[in-house]
């Protein structure tokens, strides 16, 4: 099964932070922070609905003015998600500018801002072009699980690190595809129709195989109807296939709380994408910077069992020195190391 979701580093290990995500079936894309990212191409930037910011330091933000002027007089909707005091700083940006001739514009570009509190809260803003960008539409939410997107096909949550500030991880977790073998379908007489998606929609839902499931379709005399089990249709037609998962976890404290929720967060993923900002021997930098070392930062991925783990975020002061961050983050992979070492 081809993976639907193709996330890389948009910029080298000592840049910005971000973390671009396309999708294989639809022109669309997602983004893990806003650092600078003018390596992006603008159709690329023109893809993004979803932009998840950890926190709000300059070098996971500064690339809001590039997408601001990109997407101004496009006909867009883009949710950005933040943590604590988040909508406040996209109104506060948005209003530094002049805004007097928008109205003119024939579409409507719109902002909607989250941001997302440790108590499970979810407080969003709109800001729409036409209406210079004032703050409008303020909802609040209570998010179940920290899940913040929840689509037919995939889910975002999130999980509250400690960077002496909020800082947000985030995970995007693919639903299990359901494949439909089409060869066993034709040699059971069975037509193709929209009982399939209704058929994929039930075992997403997890329903129990012994459910009755009636699949349908028009013919000359009207509509035929034929019974069968979940179950029955499990093992003769279809092919479940788990869905990929990627973290995406930077600029955090290892503390023992921190490093639990992202172990937590990141358990089994195909990528895990993790800061490595500084080598092991200025450990004491690195927790008064509330970073995690390149060593922190593989242990981390090793006690997840992530599939792959992708370091960024190393510290200029390091430039020239990446073999050293690399091969000590590489332990995540060694073999003996004890399974329980952690802060
Ligand atoms: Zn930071
Ligand atoms: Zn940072």
């Amino acid at each position: 099964m081809t993976p639907q979701f193709h996330p890389g580093l948009v910029n080298g290990p000592f840049d910005d932070p971000a973390v671009y995500v396309d999708f294989l079936y639809e022109r669309r894309a997602l983004l893990f922070d806003l650092g600078d990212i003018r390596a992006l191409p603008p159709r690329k930037i023109l893809r993004l609905t979803h932009i998840f910011i950890s926190h709000t330091h300059i070098d996971h933000f500064i690339g809001f003015d590039h997408l601001l002027r990109l997407c101004l007089g496009r006909d867009k909707r883009l949710h950005l998600f933040g943590p604590p005091g988040f909508t406040a700083r996209v109104e506060h940006r948005l209003a530094s500018y002049t805004w007097n001739l928008v109205e003119s514009y024939p579409v409507d570009f719109t902002l909607v801002a989250a941001e997302l509190h440790p108590d499970g809260r979810s407080i969003s803003a709109e800001f729409h072009c036409c209406n210079r960008f004032r703050r409008e539409n303020e909802r609040t939410e209570q998010l179940q699980d920290g899940i913040l997107l929840d689509e037919e096909a995939f889910r975002i949550r999130t999980s509250f690190l400690d960077h002496k500030t909020v800082c947000l991880a985030y995970a995007l977790e693919e639903k299990d595809h359901v494949n439909i073998m089409k060869n066993r379908l034709l040699k059971l007489g069975l037509p193709t129709g929209p009982w399939l998606g209704e058929l994929k929609r039930a075992i997403l839902r997890g329903e129990p195989d012994d459910t009755r499931f009636r699949a349908w379709w028009h013919a000359a005399g009207g509509v035929v109807e034929r019974y069968f089990s979940l179950g029955e249709l499990k093992e003769t037609i279809l092919q479940v296939v788990p869905g990929q998962k990627i973290a995406y976890v930077t600029d955090a404290a290892y503390t023992p709380a921190n490093a639990a929720r992202i172990v937590d967060l990141a358990r089994g993923v195909d990528y895990l994408f993790i800061e490595a900002a500084f080598l092991d021997a200025e450990r004491e930098r690195a927790g008064e910077r509330h970073h995690l070392t390149a060593l922190q930062a593989g242990l981390l991925a090793r006690r997840a069992g992530v599939a792959r783990a992708i370091p960024f975020h190393f510290s200029p002061r390091y430039e020239g020195m990446e073999d050293r961050l690399r091969e000590e983050f590489g332990v995540w992979q060694a073999q003996g190391v004890a399974e329980t070492e952690g802060p």
